[in-house]
């Protein structure tokens, strides 16, 4: 099938092959000319819903945006992927922000970031009303509403300055906020015309959930992380002054870890931000105040000390981890106090923005029952995954097999053996077999469709002892996981899949979930703990050059002045080790290596593989 446009944009700019579930529709709409308001979950992706139609429109499209923090990385993200693209918030002083004004009225930039307190200043007004302003989008969009969990009055404002504006553009709002009473508020108070409303990838399956509901916390806690020492992550607490308890055991653990809440002065919270998003601290031990707009993409594990107020705001803050894409845990320490500590902050807050008490008694109430059912959330023993997605008004199966109660009914086991002579009897029938031939070749059958072609003389034939049905159920485990593939023909083949190589050559283990009933009838290798063993999985490619890959992102990000995530992700590191290009060409199939990437520093990245692959 050819490529859309909007797949070339996305492949050329951003380097990824396809989209994922509800940015196609929401682009298309827009650049129709539709308003859209777009309900995804941390992470989803919901940047290139806009950036996309930004680009490939005439104009200029105007993002508000609440957080300085977030401003920058977007930008720096599109100028690295080349995209012209400014911001102008308070971090600017008064000649960069004329000069940044000024190459925007010349048309300069596709995205202009700016802060909502912004929007009426009379330079940026005159720069809004001179341009060709394509769209508008509203970012964090929940912000608008006094139901949602950060209003901020100066988005009420958005509306007005729209007005102002010669021509009224197309207006996109995009949030992480589910609930019903917000969506209604985004498109009503921003004014949106019949617009396409998305809500959609809340699953995020590379995050694992777990709750726990341990005796002594931080002896829990200091666990899990001697399970993840050199790992990124964040640790929640909802006080401050338990932030500063938990924060002073960790150093003196010997973690590289660090602090933040409302509590401590502007240049320490900074300072101990930058710490933490340029990997100079491991982990961050904060208050709910942290994150908001932090896009750091290999954060590997949110534990959460307590138990936070609500299942919106929990998810939100577990969501920061695994951003790139790679397996990361979300785990919540749980205890009866902490329902206890909720209910009477709730019952005591003085909140307000509500000026008449009935209204305040309402969100009082609302707030209890959000209580209740993350309480809720920590007391199931039902799939904790399947709890959230439901809670967000998606229908999920009831089991995903990969948080602490679907574990406990199922066992990971290793499959490295069986997937090895899978594969490479797939290799040895020349990739030109479906999977019954592949069974039946394995297993040593008799039948004539083996042996008239002459395939019982292959090195594979008859080298497994599983019964049918269970090669086949690792074959079709195998083409979930990407070790194989299944070609979309009337008599599908069986090929190799791009994780293969990998498994073949590079020692990768396989691992596979069945459920604890069957345990008895697969002979299994030793069980690991999971998360142990999905790190063992993912370093096991190449450690070595993934190390050199990662030193030299880390060089090219000092050189720019930029997180290293921002040059690229964890996850295109992990792809280029399964990868190993060795010419631009390849290298541009790597996932999230577009052509400006692979122009400014592809070079470099080839030449440590190139290197890598002569020294061995
Ligand atoms: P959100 O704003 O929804 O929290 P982002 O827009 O920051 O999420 O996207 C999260 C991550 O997913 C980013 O690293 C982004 O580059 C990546 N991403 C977005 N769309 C795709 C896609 N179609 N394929 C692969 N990765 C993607
Ligand atoms: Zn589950």
């Amino acid at each position: 099938m050819a490529a859309t446009s909007f797949e070339q944009a996305l492949k050329t700019y951003f380097g990824y092959d396809s989209f994922r579930s509800g940015q196609e529709v929401l682009i298309a709409d827009t650049m129709a000319g539709r308003d859209v308001l777009g309900i995804m979950p941390t992470g989803a992706g919901k940047s290139v819903c806009f950036q996309i139609p930004a680009l490939m429109s005439g104009g200029v499209t105007i993002v508000v945006s609440p957080l300085i923090s977030l401003m920058q990385d977007q930008v720096s993200s599109l100028v690295q992927s080349g995209i012209a693209a400014a911001y102008i918030n308070s971090s600017l002083n008064e000649r960069q922000m004329a000069k940044v004004l000024n190459n925007a009225v010349n048309g300069e930039y596709k995205l202009v970031y700016v802060a909502p307190e912004r929007l009426f200043a009379q330079d940026f007004l005159n720069f809004a009303v001179s341009a060709d302003v394509s769209m508008l989008t509203v970012d964090e969009a929940h912000c608008i509403s006094q139901w949602g969990q950060d209003f901020r009055p100066s988005y009420a404002r958005i509306p007005e300055f729209v007005q102002r504006l010669p021509r009224r553009p197309v207006i996109t709002a995009y949030t992480a906020t589910a609930t019903p009473r917000v969506r209604s508020d985004i498109a009503d108070l921003l004014g949106l015309r019949d617009p396409r409303v998305l809500v959609s990838g809340f699953d995020r399956p590379n995050l694992c959930f777990e709750v726990r509901k341990p005796k002594d916390k931080l002896a829990a806690l200091l666990a899990l992380l001697d399970k993840r020492r050199g790992k990124t992550g964040i640790v929640y607490c909802s006080t401050r002054n338990t932030v500063d308890e938990v924060c002073a055991k960790l150093k003196n653990a010997g973690y590289a870890a660090s602090r933040y809440h409302a509590g401590l002065s502007d240049t320490e919270r900074h300072d101990n931000q930058d710490d933490f998003l340029y990997d100079h601290a491991q982990v961050m031990v904060a208050t709910n105040a942290f994150g908001m707009g932090i896009d750091k993409s290999n954060v590997s594990f949110v534990i959460h000390y307590n138990m936070p107020m609500n299942i919106e705001g929990y998810y939100q803050e577990a969501g920061r981890a695994g951003r790139d894409g790679e397996p990361a845990d979300c785990i919540l320490l749980y205890a009866a106090k902490d329902v206890r500590t909720n209910k009477w902050l709730i019952e005591n807050s003085r909140d307000n923005t509500y000026a008449d008490s009935a209204a305040q008694q309402r969100v009082k109430q609302r707030d209890i029952k959000r209580l209740n059912e993350i309480s809720l959330y920590c007391a199931t023993n039902d799939c904790l995954r399947s709890y959230i997605l439901s809670y967000f008004g998606e229908t999920p199966p009831d089991t995903c097999g990969n948080c602490s109660n679907c574990l406990r009914s199922f066992k990971t086991v290793d499959i490295t053996v069986d997937a090895q002579k899978i594969l490479s009897c797939v290799f040895r029938l020349n990739e030109s077999y479906g999977m019954n031939m592949v069974v039946s070749v394995l297993r040593g059958s008799k039948s004539e469709k083996v042996t008239r072609p002459g395939l019982h003389r292959l090195s594979t034939y008859g080298i497994s002892e599983k019964s049918d049905k269970r090669l086949q159920e690792i074959i079709n485990y195998m083409i979930l996981s990407g070790y194989l593939r299944k070609t979309a023909d009337k008599f599908p083949v069986l090929q190799l899949g791009e994780r293969a190589v990998s498994v073949l050559r590079g020692g990768e283990k396989v691992f596979m979930k069945i459920a604890r009933a069957e345990k008895a009838v697969i002979e299994t290798v030793p069980e690991a703990v999971p998360s142990v063993q999905r790190g063992a999985a993912s370093d096991g490619i190449n450690g070595d050059l993934r190390a050199r890959l990662k030193e030299l992102r880390l060089k090219i990000a000092h050189e720019q002045g930029v997180p290293a995530f921002v040059i690229l992700h964890d996850s295109t590191l992990t792809d280029m080790c399964a990868k190993l290009p060795t010419t631009r060409e390849e290298l541009l199939g790597v996932s999230g290596i577009g052509q400006k990437k692979a122009d400014s520093y592809g070079g470099r990245f080839l030449q440590s593989i190139s290197e890598y692959l002569n020294s061995r």
